[in-house]
């Protein structure tokens, strides 16, 4: 049996945080002369890179990459403050992509450090997110990762311990170590508001939804995104078949053997056109009806750094007004 039914989470796709990282780097290629070089991937997406890639911008892993001089752009993901330092050392012209939630996070890493407070970050090893969040303070920040770990990490003081999150988590695995570590730490100290991001919460919440009634579940995001394997996981723990895939190439037609109903989502590094690919995917294979289940409403914007801005509005101004 060929799907009939195709249910579209709502939100799905770019966050706030990856349209201004994408923003920052057309910015750049239309101010600079090419190649402009960006630190880490912009975001976490294979077809993002590829296209940026062929309109002259040059992903490196670290800044000695680098030319002398030469513009710069940090990712999304956010940098610790070693990273500027090498940059200001290098006279990099540094644009800086860093979503302003995750900056949030850096901010009160470094309120609870100057506090004295040792501090716990629940996240995933590894990831630059993470990796640019320790680096606020060094040698005061402990990541958790696990239930086990947050059962056995060990702080000088138990009295003073604060918790921070990464960003991109998933929502009710956090919980969890939360709870752990709030049992184990009375005085745990958290943020005044959530830092896993609106945007990473609401896709949750709405695969789902999706997931409730769908036998299987596509996730359209790359491997290394962070918040697209979370979507997987949660359609996964809800009840559906799920899968991440980078576009419509990947979907295996087994998969969808007996299911009347496939859903859809994207992670929030994920281009729209990439889930339409699989929305007509799905109907050439006979879904005739297309239905879009809607979490939450989504209104989040965030502008692009203001000297760019500028320097950019300047450039339109000069173009319009030869
Ligand atoms: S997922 Fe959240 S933290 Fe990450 S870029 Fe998007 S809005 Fe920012």
């Amino acid at each position: 049996m060929n799907p009939s039914t195709i249910l579209l989470a709502k939100p799905r796709g770019f966050c706030a945080g990856v349209d201004r990282a994408i923003a920052v780097v057309n910015m750049a290629l239309d101010l600079y002369p090419r190649p402009i070089y960006v630190r880490k991937e912009i975001v976490h997406n294979r077809h993002v890179i590829e296209s940026f890639v062929q309109r002259g911008v040059v992903f490196v892993s670290e800044l000695d990459e680098v030319p002398d001089g030469a513009v710069a752009i940090f990712s999304a993901h956010g940098v610790s403050p070693e990273v500027r330092r090498q940059a200001a050392a290098r006279n990099l012209k540094v644009i800086d992509a860093t979503c302003p939630l995750v900056t949030k996070v850096h901010l009160e890493v470094q309120r609870f450090a100057r506090e004295g407070r040792s501090i716990i970050l629940i996240g995933h090893q590894g990831h630059e997110e993470v990796i640019g969040t320790m680096g606020e303070a060094p040698g005061c920040v402990k990541l958790v990762g696990t239930v086990e770990e947050a059962e056995a990490v060990q702080v000088p003081d138990p009295e003073r311990v604060a918790v921070t999150t990464q960003t991109t988590l998933g929502v009710d695995d956090a919980k969890v170590i939360l709870n752990v570590l709030r049992r184990r730490f009375p005085k745990l100290v958290t943020p005044p508001s959530e830092d896993i991001c609106y945007a990473t919460q609401n896709r949750q919440n709405a695969v789902k939804l999706i997931a409730q009634r769908a036998a299987v579940v596509l996730v359209l995001g790359s491997h290394n995104s962070s918040n697209s394997r979370r979507l997987r996981e949660v359609a996964e723990a809800a009840g559906a078949r799920a899968f991440l895939i980078d576009d419509v190439a990947e979907i295996d037609p087994a998969w969808l053997e007996g299911a009347a109903c496939v859903g859809v989502t994207a992670g929030a590094s994920a281009p729209e056109y990439l889930v339409q690919q699989v929305v007509a995917y799905l109907q050439k294979r006979g879904a005739g009806k297309v239905e879009e289940v809607e979490a939450v409403e989504e209104h989040v914007e965030f502008v692009p750094p203001p000297e760019l801005a500028r320097a950019h509005a300047g450039r339109t101004l000069e173009e319009a007004v030869p």
